[in-house]
This record gives C-alpha cells, sequence and structure tokens, in this order.
C-alpha cells in the first residue's frame, strides 16, 4: 500500500496537470475556487470548464460577491454550461457560506455536506483538496483507475461501494488531496477509457487490469434503459416590430429561473391537438412551422413542433411574458434546448 501511495505522489509531483483552480503540490488552494471547479465540472470538461471559471471569478472574485450577485446574471453567465440546477445552487450556496459561515465554506466532508448543491462527491472532493483531510473523493477518472488496479469486474453502478472502499484504503493520511488529483490526472491522461497507456504508468507493475489484459473494457456498465420521449408545442408570438415573447420559467424544476419561448407541457404521448393549444400563452390562429427541434435530456429526449402566430393588441389581451428582439435574446438566461427553437423559427419562418 505504501509503495502505491508514493509511487503516486511521485509521478504527480513529476506530472501534475497545470489547472487554474489549482495549487502546486503540497500547497492549499483556495477553497471558493476549489469549490467552483468542482461544481463547474460536474457533468462537464475541463477544457469547457476553462473559461467559464476565469469569467466568474473575473466577475465575482469571492464567494460574497457571488453570494451578492443576481441570480439572473449567474443563470445567465452560466450558459452553455448546461444542467442549470447546478447554477441555482451555487447562488444558493454561496448565500449560505456567506451569511451563516462569515464567508468561509466548513474545512470538513460533514459540514461542507450541509450546504446546498453539495453531495458526497463534491464534500469529499473539496475536503481533500481544499483543507488536506483525508478524504476520498471518487469521479469517473478515479472509478475507471481503481477498477483497473484491482480488476473489478462487477458492473457499474454496483460496484460503486466496492471502488470507494478501495480508494479510501488506499488514500495516504498526509497528502490525500495531491493523491486525489493524481488519480484524477492519471485517469485523465494516461488511463484513459479506450487506450490506456499502462506502459508509461506509475501503477503499471501493481495494476491487476493490465497483468490480465482485460484494463480496457473495465469499469463495465450495466446496460441503461433507452430513453423515452416526450413532446410538446412552444409557441412563438411575434408582434408588428419584430419582438418575440419570452418568459422566465418556474424557479423550481428542469430549467427552472430560465427563460422560454412559451411552450406547452412536455408529455410523454402526444395529446390531443386541442389540449396542447390551449396551453398557449393566448388565443390566436396558430401556423404550424415544418420539422420539428430535438433535444435530449439526462432523462428523456424531447421532440418540439413550433406554432408560430402574430400578436395584435386590438384583438388579443396583452399575454404574460416579456417582449425581446432578436438581438436582444443575448440578454436573457436561454437554455440551450430554447436556443434551437429560436434557431429553428428564425429558418423557418
Ligand atoms: Fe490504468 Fe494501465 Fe495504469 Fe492499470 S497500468 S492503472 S490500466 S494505465
Amino acid at each position: 500500500m505504501k509503495t502505491l501511495r508514493r509511487t503516486m505522489l511521485d509521478w504527480y509531483d513529476r506530472h501534475h496537470r497545470t489547472l487554474p483552480w489549482r495549487s502546486e503540490p503540497g500547497d492549499l488552494p483556495n477553497p471558493y475556487h476549489v469549490w467552483l471547479s468542482e461544481i463547474m465540472l460536474q457533468q462537464t470538461t475541463v477544457i469547457t470548464v476553462g473559461p467559464y471559471f476565469a469569467a466568474f471569478l473575473a466577475r465575482w472574485p469571492t464567494v460574497i460577491d457571488l453570494a451578492n450577485a443576481e441570480l439572473d446574471d449567474v443563470l445567465h453567465a452560466w450558459q452553455g454550461l448546461g444542467y442549470y440546477a447546478r447554477a441555482r445552487n451555487l447562488h444558493k450556496c454561496a448565500k449560505v457560506v456567506a451569511t451563516d459561515y462569515d464567508g468561509r465554506f466548513p474545512d470538513t466532508e460533514d459540514g461542507l455536506l450541509k450546504l446546498p448543491g453539495i453531495g458526497p462527491y463534491t464534500a469529499a472532493a473539496v475536503s481533500a483538496i481544499a483543507f488536506n483531510r483525508p478524504s476520498s473523493p471518487v469521479d469517473g477518472n478515479i472509478e475507471r483507475v481503481i477498477s483497473r488496479l484491482f480488476a473489478l469486474e462487477t458492473p457499474l453502478p454496483d460496484v460503486k461501494p466496492e471502488i470507494k472502499e478501495k480508494t479510501a484504503t488506499l488514500t495516504p493520511p498526509d497528502r490525500p488531496g495531491d493523491y486525489a488529483q493524481a488519480l484524477m490526472d492519471l485517469g485523465a491522461t494516461i488511463c484513459t477509457p479506450r487506450n490506456p497507456a499502462c506502459a508509461i504508468c506509475p501503477w503499471q507493475a501493481f495494476c491487476e487490469g493490465r497483468k490480465t489484459g482485460i484494463a480496457p473494457d473495465l469499469p463495465k456498465k450495466r446496460k441503461k434503459p433507452a430513453k423515452p420521449t416526450r413532446v410538446g408545442y412552444a409557441f412563438w408570438v411575434q408582434r408588428d416590430d419584430g419582438k418575440i415573447l419570452i418568459r422566465r420559467r418556474p424557479e423550481t424544476g428542469l430549467l427552472g429561473g430560465l427563460y422560454e419561448v412559451p411552450g406547452s407541457v412536455w408529455r410523454a404521448i402526444k395529446a390531443p391537438d386541442a389540449i396542447m393549444r390551449d396551453e398557449a400563452p393566448l388565443k390566436a390562429d396558430w401556423r404550424e412551422l415544418g420539422g420539428t427541434v430535438g433535444h435530449t435530456f439526462t432523462h428523456f429526449h424531447l421532440d418540439i413542433t413550433v406554432l408560430v402566430t402574430r400578436f395584435n393588441a386590438n384583438t388579443a389581451a396583452e399575454p404574460d411574458g416579456v417582449w425581446t428582439s432578436i438581438d436582444g435574446l443575448a440578454d436573457f438566461a436561454l437554455p440551450t434546448v430554447m436556443k434551437k427553437v429560436v434557431r429553428h423559427a428564425l429558418k423557418h419562418l
């Protein structure tokens, strides 16, 4: 065990990745930077996160600055990272840290777990990396490395508890943060999903997956059921001055707090036309555009049909929402699916 730890830390000292939120091996980084990067890195690559991380820090240099920001501004700055619940929780968490903790993050896994948007992985990562506590975060990279090192053939997610336990046993008490980052780096640069570069791996002499030749097939994954498809309408309402109607989605739920082209409920089965049209923001003659807009969320595919009408203030009541020019859409936090709706409408109108 000691040899495994030492070879990994020696490798990290020489080959660690330089990332904007990191400190040099042996130094403690700013907990705000670590937390911000860990939230951004959930479901998102290092390359994508880099510019967002820099932009957030330039605009909100401390957690207190972020706590004082408007949620709309945070959601707007988050555009393109997706999974917007993360941004809402990020803002909520900043407020709690600023008001209840005097702007300082709790320095233990248990303390961090009490904060909004911080689950077991993030609590372990921040506690190890920012505070050098003996925590053992397990992300996708670490899952891969450990399952190969021990040749664990049970498929994910059933194998997770075993990986967690082995990772915890291996974590060195003196440099847990560097060790966690070393495993993350090994998984990202050498023990990669398809072609692990075992010849240059510091653990090649100990790796059961390499010895038995099954490493590239690990970790195994249980087959996921196919994603269901939902359908819905988007109602494109345009005024004579060219402005279109958008509205803010409810604060909670999928894409909460973001702006949208008004739409029907998204249903598993296409509802009778009359029901879907009843959910339009106003009574009008609707024209259906050709084709549909497809988008895939974590748990389902969505197919949106776009209906178009002109708004006439003399014959229809003012609908709820905001009128904006097409250029003005850039000022609103619009999720990717709604950007697709806008592109589709502009192309087919
Ligand atoms: Fe991964 Fe190969 Fe290293 Fe094993 S020897 S941990 S499979 S890179």
